[in-house]
């Protein structure tokens, strides 16, 4: 069992979502996170001041993510739980049906952010699943409604359908791959970038022009790169299951200059490290 959390004051900054929600702007991502894992990992993430915990169905680690956030003692009011319906619930009964099953793993009477996992076809399946959404968030079963994965054409199919459009897409974004024209999109129909793989899975770290910037600011580069993001407006969502850098991940009080955000924004080399939206993984690992 995970110790009770001695940290009741959350660290870091929040993002205001368009539907009138506060989403931390550092989350802790749990992919690969074996059930084992999560109940220590969690446990130190909430000490280190954490609040927002990534989870998705796919990722067979709800129900120890439930357990050691009420582990915690932390009061559910206090944390920010987002999971995702993935790509073999789609459809707008399936979706519900799904969604149920979620929330009963995470023993939560609601969810925080509910996100379709990946922009699926049929789009008109995936488009019922939205419609799901919607009603959930009309019921309060879940606060905020997004996606992931998507591009520019899955926004516009959403968009062209509906009024309530999603105020998170959570997709791959880290120097190495920067979705340049997703970016101006989003911008435009204000919904926020969550980005998954934010330090490029650790391989951007090695990067010397990284660390020439980390000794500058007597930060590590993992903190570089998880600044950067913040400033350029992007929400994060690391994975850790060290404490210590858990702990690093989330310690970003510390600004940089312009001149130093467009030295990490000259990285990019569009080199995605993950699937393509077009063609979602099937059985969940290596990369949902
Ligand atoms: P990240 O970019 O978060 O990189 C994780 C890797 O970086 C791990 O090997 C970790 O090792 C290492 N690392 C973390 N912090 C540091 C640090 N401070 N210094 C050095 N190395 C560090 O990649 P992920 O693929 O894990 O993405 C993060 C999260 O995004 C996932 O856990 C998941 O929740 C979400 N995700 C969502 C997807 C989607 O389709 N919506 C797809 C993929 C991911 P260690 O644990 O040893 O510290």
């Amino acid at each position: 069992m995970a110790e009770s959390t001695d940290v009741t004051t959350p660290v870091g900054e929040t993002i205001a979502l368009r539907d009138g929600t506060t989403m931390p702007a550092v989350g802790l991502g749990s992919l690969r996170m074996s059930p084992q894992q999560t109940d220590t990992t969690i446990s130190s993430a909430l000490r280190a001041g954490y609040r927002l915990i990534d989870t998705a169905s796919v990722y067979g680690n709800e129900a120890a993510i439930g357990t050691a956030i009420r582990d915690s003692g932390i009061p559910r009011e206090d944390l920010f739980l987002t999971t995702k319906v993935w790509n073999t619930d789609h459809g707008y009964t399936e979706t519900l049906r799904a969604f149920e099953a979620s929330r009963a793993r995470l023993g939560v009477d609601y969810v925080d952010l509910y996100l379709i996992h990946w922009p699926v076809t049929p789009i008109d399946r995936m488009l019922r699943s939205w419609e799901a959404l919607i009603e959930l968030q009309q019921r309060g079963d879940v606060k905020s409604i997004g996606v992931s994965n998507f591009m520019v054409k899955h926004l516009q199919a959403l968009i062209a359908r509906f009024d309530e459009l999603p105020v998170v897409n959570q997709v791959e974004y880290h120097p190495l791959f920067q979705q340049d024209e997703l970016t101006g999109f989003q911008k435009e129909s204000d919904i926020v970038i969550q980005a998954w793989a934010p330090l490029g899975k650790g391989g951007v770290l090695e990067s010397p022009m990284v660390a020439s910037l980390g000794e500058k600011y007597g930060v590590a580069p993992a903190q570089v790169v998880l600044k950067w993001h913040l400033m350029r407006g992007r929400a994060v969502i690391p994975k850790s299951t060290n404490a210590n850098r858990l702990a690093m991940n989330i310690d970003l009080d510390f600004s940089m200059s312009e001149p130093d955000l467009a030295v990490v924004d000259a990285m990019n080399e569009d080199t995605r490290l993950g699937s393509h939206p077009d063609a979602p993984p099937t059985n969940g690992l290596p990369d949902q």
